[in-house]
């Protein structure tokens, strides 16, 4: 077994991945398989709160899987699965039940986000959280990669751990955040978050028409109505986004530019397209070779799953018998019933 600190995280099957699940998760990820033992998860069960279609989940499973794969994942280096081939999850989410209070789930921002939004509520949406600590606690993970937001929910899996290893005796480490520092990436609406469901993001796959298309309508300063009025990159989601992917040494005069008035909006988006483009240009190649060999991205997906089973298995058989579910042992100490 390796010695690296274990890091989990999972990503919602929504398809291919976007400009946002790339600066603010996967670029990470690929740098932590330097240095830890990762295990990156495709979380299809928590999408099932959301109103899913059927038809087209196993597709955007596949579609995430390539997008894994095509910006570094390394299945040589990292377990790259599929939630829903580790039945362990689901089991582990309803044992940890039994030491949540409802209270500290209903506490949970986005449960009241969502739910306040919904005329009825799938008790899904309420135990998310509990899964999402199943995600993580099954594989003892010490470290999660979460961008701010999951923050809340994984101080949960905490205390759930806490409250557990209280009752049962310590098997579950209390997993800590590794944050991105990139903070929130805004999407091209400059307001919201970048996701896809509010289509105000770039698929990190677009062809350079297509990135040309949705950068061109990204919000800049609305201080600038003329070219030549002068600009305040600092308040502006399109230079936030050239510190991501533009040459640094070009960032600079393009800041000047735009305070002096004498470079236009749609000649800095331009550039930030022509750069976003160059970036993805070597994961596209990828992905395109991954797209035309399924059958290689499913057996590295069932490769992932056996190892995660294997080691799910381990921390079940624990778990089962400290929490009175393995009764054949009894049995055996207690003679025939
Ligand atoms: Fe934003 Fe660039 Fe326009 Fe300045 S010139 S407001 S940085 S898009």
């Amino acid at each position: 077994m390796s010695n690296r600190t274990r890091i989990f995280s999972g990503m919602q099957p929504s398809g291919e991945a976007h400009l946002g699940n790339y600066l603010g998760a996967l670029r990470q990820w690929v740098d932590h398989q330097d240095d830890h033992d990762c295990y990156f998860c495709i979380v299809d069960q928590h999408a099932l709160t959301g109103g899913h279609e059927p038809s087209e989940l196993p597709r955007r499973v596949f579609d995430l899987a390539v997008s894994f794969l095509a910006v570094g994942l390394d299945p040589e280096r990292s377990t790259i699965f599929v939630q829903s081939d580790v039945q362990e999850h689901t089991e582990l989410a309803w044992l940890l039940n039994a030491v949540t209070p409802v209270g500290d789930l209903e506490r949970m921002t986005q449960y009241k986000d969502k739910s306040s939004r919904l005329e009825s509520i799938p008790a899904g949406l309420l135990n998310y959280p509990i899964l999402q600590a199943a995600d993580i606690l099954l594989y003892r993970a010490e470290r999660v990669p979460v961008g701010e937001d999951q923050l809340q929910h994984l101080e949960l899996a905490r205390e759930i751990a806490r409250k557990w290893n209280h009752r049962f005796g310590e098997v579950f480490p209390e997993p800590r955040p590794i944050l991105s520092g990139v903070g929130r990436i805004l999407g091209l609406d400059g307001d919201a978050k970048m996701s896809k469901s509010l289509d105000n993001t770039v698929r990190i796959l677009a062809d350079s028409d297509e990135i040309w298309s949705r950068v061109r309508t990204a919000v800049t300063d609305p201080q600038r109505v003329r070219r030549d009025d002068p600009g305040r990159p600092e308040v502006c989601n399109v230079f936030s986004l050239h510190k991501h992917f533009t040459d640094p040494a070009r960032i600079p005069d393009i800041a000047d530019q735009c305070r002096a008035g004498t470079r236009g909006c749609v000649d800095c988006k331009r550039i930030l397209a022509d750069s976003i483009d160059e970036h993805f240009a070597p994961i596209r190649e990828r992905a395109r070779k991954f797209t035309e060999r399924p059958g290689r991205v499913r057996e590295i997906l069932e490769a992932g799953a056996e190892r995660a089973r294997t080691e799910a298995a381990r921390t079940m058989h624990e778990v089962r018998e400290r929490m009175g579910l393995d009764w054949r042992r009894a049995a055996i100490a207690t003679g025939p019933l």
